[in-house]
C-alpha cells in the first residue's frame, strides 16, 4: 500500500507540471512553502477530532491545503506515512484506512491564496485552520464524489 501511495504521488507530479515539477527542481525545492494533498476517502466515516467531537466526512474527495516553511519533503513524507501520533486535524482522517492520498502538489505562494483559489466545499469549519489569519473557513474542502 505504501508504494503504491509513493507511486501515485510522483505520478501526479509529472502529470502537473504547472506545480510541483518545475525546471530545476533541485535549486528550487526550498522556496516551496505550501503543498496540497487529494485525499480520496472510499466510504463514509465517523471520525472524532478534538474540539470538533464526533463529525462524518463523507466518501469522496477532499482537497487539504497546508504549509511547511522549512522542510516541507519531511511534512509531506509524515502526511504519507500511516503510523504516527495523532497532532494535525488532517492526522485522523489520514489515519483512516478508508482515506489514501492520491495527489500531492507543492507551491510556492502561501497556503491561503491556494487554498482560497481551490474549488470545494468546506464541510468542517476550522478543520485544519488553526493557523489560518486569512479566514479561509477550512483548509480542508470537499470537492464530491469522483473515483
Ligand atoms: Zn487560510
Amino acid at each position: 500500500m505504501k508504494a503504491l501511495l509513493v507511486f501515485a504521488m510522483r505520478a501526479s507530479q509529472s502529470d502537473h507540471p504547472s506545480s510541483a515539477h518545475v525546471r530545476g527542481q533541485s535549486t528550487m525545492t526550498n522556496r516551496f512553502i505550501t503543498y496540497r494533498l487529494t485525499i480520496r476517502l472510499r466510504s463514509g466515516i465517523h471520525l472524532t477530532i478534538g474540539r470538533f467531537g464526533n463529525h462524518y466526512f463523507p466518501a469522496g474527495d477532499y482537497a487539504y491545503t497546508g504549509s511547511a516553511r522549512r522542510n516541507i519533503e519531511a511534512r509531506i513524507a509524515r502526511h504519507l506515512r500511516q503510523e504516527k501520533k495523532l497532532r494535525w486535524h488532517i492526522d485522523y482522517l489520514l489515519s483512516a484506512p478508508e482515506a489514501e492520498i492520491i495527489k500531492v502538489e507543492k507551491f510556492m505562494e502561501p497556503e491561503c491564496r491556494i487554498n482560497q483559489n481551490q474549488s470545494g466545499t468546506v464541510l468542517l469549519a476550522g478543520f485544519g485552520a488553526s493557523d489560518c489569519r486569512s479566514a479561509c473557513g477550512s483548509h480542508l474542502k470537499y470537492l464530491g464524489r469522483k473515483g
